[in-house]
């Protein structure tokens, strides 16, 4: 079975091409499931449009949902799609955000840190003269949030766990025991942890989570699924053999994916 769960299209502003040109390049690379996850709105703002380029409006939500819903139907047979969103995490907002996805048909919901201490995690100028103390403060408070992200049980599925690292490589290679407390965490809650192959896309490379990360996080038993976080078309799976192929030799035997919130275990 070969799946993505977690691709993008225009409506979030900072990704190409329109839903169908991920359905027809998913049938091109020959996937049985696509899963559809763009960035879900800020609920919380009052505007309607918080962050053009960043996230869809909010008035925008229901037409993605009734557009991915449509090419469902249209593909039945040739391809499965499952609809779901990549959310933002923001501790101050989880009942709001909780809400809105409990009242609405989703396949599922990835859940990412993209913002901490209100600055985009990618923004270079964050890392600008930083000092080894401060990356080593900023990487355990990264993992909490991810923990606390796990903790609240609003996700079934946690977004690139270690981004944090992605425009600032180095902090990949800091050690700290708050990297494997919240793997315990995420074990735990039974939250499951995409590997996500958009490395490549930042200065980091590779995939999410960095290769011991991954194996520390086998060693805890957490769950695993797949996305290519593509935000063109041909993108669409980017290395999903490969991540199949590491899943085995560090002893995974299965991985999940998700049709209206219930989890279903796939053979590795
Ligand atoms: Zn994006
Ligand atoms: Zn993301």
């Amino acid at each position: 079975m070969k799946f993505d769960l977690h691709t993008h299209h225009a409506r979030c502003g900072h990704a190409r091409g329109e839903l169908r040109d991920y359905v027809e390049a998913a049938i091109s690379a020959g996937l049985d499931i696509l899963g559809f996850s763009d960035h879900s709105p800020f609920f919380a703002e009052a505007a309607d449009h918080h962050k053009p380029g960043v996230a869809m409006a909010k008035s925008d939500f229901p037409g993605y949902l009734a557009e991915a819903a449509a090419l469902r139907e249209e593909y039945r047979g040739r391809i499965r799609i499952l609809i779901g969103v990549e959310s933002d995490f923001f501790p101050e907002h989880v009942g709001l955000y909780r809400r809105i996805y409990e009242g609405i048909d989703l396949d599922y919901v990835i859940g990412s840190v993209h913002v901490m201490g209100g600055t985009d995690i990618f923004d270079l100028r964050r890392w600008e003269n930083a000092s080894p103390e401060f990356l080593l403060e900023e990487k355990e408070k990264y993992c909490e949030l991810i923990a606390d992200s796990a903790r609240s049980g609003m996700f079934d599925i946690l977004g690139h766990i270690d981004a944090l690292r992605g425009n600032c490589p180095e902090i990949g290679s800091i050690k700290t025991a708050a990297v494997d407390r919240m793997l315990r965490v995420i074990a735990e809650s039974d939250t499951v942890v995409e590997v996500n192959t958009s490395g490549g896309t930042k200065a980091c490379g590779g995939w999410y989570p960095q290769p011991d990360v991954l194996e520390r996080a086998a060693y805890f038993g957490v769950k695993i699924t797949f996305g290519s976080d593509a935000h063109v078309p041909e993108r669409i799976a980017e290395d999903h053999e490969l991540v199949r192929k590491r899943l085995r030799e560090i002893g995974y035997r299965e991985w999940y994916v998700f049709e209206g919130r219930e989890r279903r275990s796939l053979p590795l």
